[in-house]
């Protein structure tokens, strides 16, 4: 048995000539964090492909390993043991003691600053990474990843049944921060044969699914194909129901496969409706007129509507439909296969 509880667990993680991480490295530390042996690794090290001189490069250059990732388990200036393998790592910790209590879901996730775990996200995974954008206050997502200065993507679902004010704000906040936006738009002849069948509030009377499944599920599953994680402005508060446990960093195992892994960045997950709105006005950060119309949660047009003072902001969502099934399918495994 392995007796290294006090001993350094680093990883050494490639980084590509044009700033990506090497897709090896993205996958074992998926499979760690699914197995919950993330909190095990102490630190990244990288090793930049383009820098011989990086300290990732050195490690691999003195201990001969032309593969990444690899692991050291003990002082990398000592006499570590060396792991070209993840899950060899993976036993050997499992052999040892228990992980970590004082961690959370990994080395800066739940109790870290949104712009940290933002900043740490588009490091690990590189410029592909995207932002989901809903036109709404998740705009707060844009204004901290540009702060980063580090490249990334944005999307937006155009389901065809938005405001015009959303619509509208896109544009602005394509403008305002000078950057591409994606714009996806469901598959039409899909979505002409689903209407021609069903009409076009079939919503109200069969449910949101099918309708959000064809204007949202398929074109987001489109829009995450081949990346390595993309950003929400998910939050706990939002719905206690089915967002309570959120995580700040999470496999999406909705959108993402074993042989696809994806991660799911959630950095406003600890945030309330409050702190988002003090940071919106903090750093005037533009915002939907919707917003000052009473709609604190907007999605389709005929789907959301305005709330009171005292009433919840997922209470405009759906609102003839229970608790539980205001989601769209975007964050939910049951629904994307639904659609898959
Ligand atoms: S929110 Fe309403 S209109 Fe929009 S995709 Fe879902 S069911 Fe269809």
């Amino acid at each position: 048995m392995l007796h290294h509880r006090a001993m350094t667990v680093t990883m050494i993680k490639k980084r590509m000539a044009d700033g990506s991480t090497c897709k090896k490295c993205v996958e074992a530390e998926d499979m760690l964090r699914r197995r919950g042996a993330w909190d095990r690794v102490d630190q990244v090290v990288w090793a930049d492909e383009s820098d011989p001189e990086s300290p990732g490069m050195v490690l691999a250059e003195r201990f001969g390993v032309t593969l990444a990732p690899f692991f050291l388990i003990g002082d990398p200036s000592d006499d570590p043991t060396v792991y070209i393998s993840a899950l060899k790592l993976h036993r050997a910790l499992l052999a040892s003691s228990p992980p970590h209590a004082a961690k959370d879901d990994g080395p800066r996730t739940a109790n870290t600053e949104p712009l940290d775990i933002i900043r740490t996200a588009l490091e690990t995974h590189g410029p592909r990474t995207a932002i989901a954008f809903s036109g709404a206050e998740d705009v707060a997502v844009i204004d901290l990843a540009s702060k980063t200065g580090l490249p990334f993507e944005v999307f937006v679902l155009d389901t065809g049944r938005l405001h015009p004010e959303t619509l509208r704000f896109i544009e602005t906040v394509r403008v305002h921060y000078g950057i591409g936006i994606q714009v996806m738009a469901p598959d039409s002849a899909a979505l002409e044969a689903f209407v021609a069948e069903r009409g076009l509030f079939s919503f109200y009377d069969e449910g949101h699914k099918p309708c959000c499944g064809i204007r949202k599920v398929a074109p987001l599953r489109r829009a995450l194909a081949g990346r390595p994680a993309w950003i929400t402005g998910q939050r706990r508060d939002q719905n206690p129901a089915t967002r309570g446990e959120l995580q700040a960093v999470e496999a999406d195992t909705a959108f993402g496969t074993d042989a696809q892994p994806l991660m799911k960045i959630n950095p406003l997950a600890a945030w309330t409706s409050e702190d988002v709105w003090r940071y919106l006005r903090d750093h005037d950060v533009p915002t939907n007129p919707l917003h000052a119309e009473g709609y604190p949660s907007i999605g389709c047009a005929p789907c959301t509507r305005p709330v009171g003072p005292d009433q919840h902001e997922r209470e405009g969502r759906w609102w003839w439909e229970n608790d539980t099934k205001r989601e769209c399918g975007l964050h939910t495994a049951s629904a994307a296969n639904e659609t898959s």
